[in-house]
């Protein structure tokens, strides 16, 4: 990774922190905020060598010197990760820190603290790492990462320069999924459920959207085509696999994506499709569903998930919704 790697995804922060670089003015506290899989900590590391790299081409590290490398494979003496125990990050992981920085004989004056989940700091450690940054000899610099802005306490945010991350386009999502080795018929359907990496990999693992989206297309077709079968599909496909509320609420999701496909299809807008694989059956739909039953499919789906948050037993739900959907 390095500046240019990163400026594709986040431009702006990018842009901004490489000007202080050259302008030689980073601040000496930074706040990164933003999302899971946004890019905090791939541009903490980048911004960490160009902080200590000595053979420094303008802004970008060289990546061959002792720095860059003991940086890359995280065992810079310089570099201190801090990182919650338990539900907190407390005031003694800092002294702690402190006293051992003190003891060794560290390579040289500048040094870097890197704070993960920094909403998880105690006042007492956010007053303590912030002290650190004041102290005269050497220079300083602390990167704090937080996915949970609005849980910042204030000295924090009027001490540091505030970096914020925007949250990944769905196509940028699809492929840092593909990147992890998840299929792209499933690295489509997840990007529209959440913009969140880890959850989407999460939601990915054992198959499940795989399988998720297999049973919403069973059920639309049979909707379509063997309505008899529905009843049964969901009784006896649909029910078991999307278990609990959760579950369900994403089988829901993924039904509007369909409906929402065949609308699209419906209007040409191809590219937008997220079940890519299945040109022909929505081709088909979007000739055999008006475009007023397509807008009543989905305003259907919107209301059975509404009423699921509402407790409606799940059974029910399912074959009420079923109703609506075959409603000429
Ligand atoms: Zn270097």
């Amino acid at each position: 990774m390095n500046w240019d790697n990163l400026s594709l995804t986040q431009p702006t922060v990018v842009k901004m922190i490489t000007n202080s670089l050259k302008k030689d003015r980073l601040a000496h506290a930074y706040l990164f905020e933003g999302g899971r899989g946004s890019g905090k900590r791939e541009v903490a590391k980048v911004l960490t060598k160009s902080f200590f790299c000595e053979n420094k081409s303008e802004v970008h590290p060289c990546l061959e010197c002792a720095d860059c490398k003991r940086i890359d494979s995280g065992n810079h003496p310089d570099v201190h990760v801090i990182q919650a125990e338990g539900n907190s990050i407390k005031v003694e992981q800092i002294r702690y820190l402190k006293k051992e920085f003190s003891f060794r004989g560290v390579e040289s004056k500048k040094k870097v603290y890197i704070v993960e989940e920094a909403e998880k700091m105690t006042t007492g450690a956010a007053n303590s790492i912030l002290k650190f940054l004041e102290e005269p000899e050497g220079e300083a610099l602390a990167i704090l990462m937080t996915t949970q802005y609005h849980r910042i306490i204030k000295t924090i945010i009027s001490r540091a320069q505030i970096i914020s991350f925007a949250p990944l386009a769905p196509k940028q999502l699809i492929d840092k999924l593909m990147e992890e080795g998840i299929v792209e018929t499933d690295a489509y359907a997840v990007s529209q459920i959440t913009f969140d990496l880890e959850e989407a990999i999460q939601i990915c693992q054992d198959n499940w959207i795989a399988q998720a989206r297999n049973k919403v297309i069973q059920l639309v077709d049979e909707i379509s085509l063997r309505p008899k079968y529905a009843f049964i599909t969901i009784q006896e496909a649909w029910m078991p696999f999307f278990k609990d509320k959760q579950d369900m609420q994403l089988g829901l999701d993924l039904l509007m994506i369909w409906y929402r496909d065949v609308l699209r299809t419906q209007v040409n807008h191809d590219d937008q499709i997220v079940y890519i694989d299945q040109k022909l059956k929505l081709q088909d739909q979007a000739l055999m569903l008006s475009q007023r039953k397509l807008g009543s499919n989905l305003q259907a789906v919107m209301n059975a998930k509404r009423r699921l948050d509402a407790n409606t037993a799940p059974q029910l739900l399912m074959e009420q919704l079923l109703l609506r959907l075959q409603e000429g």
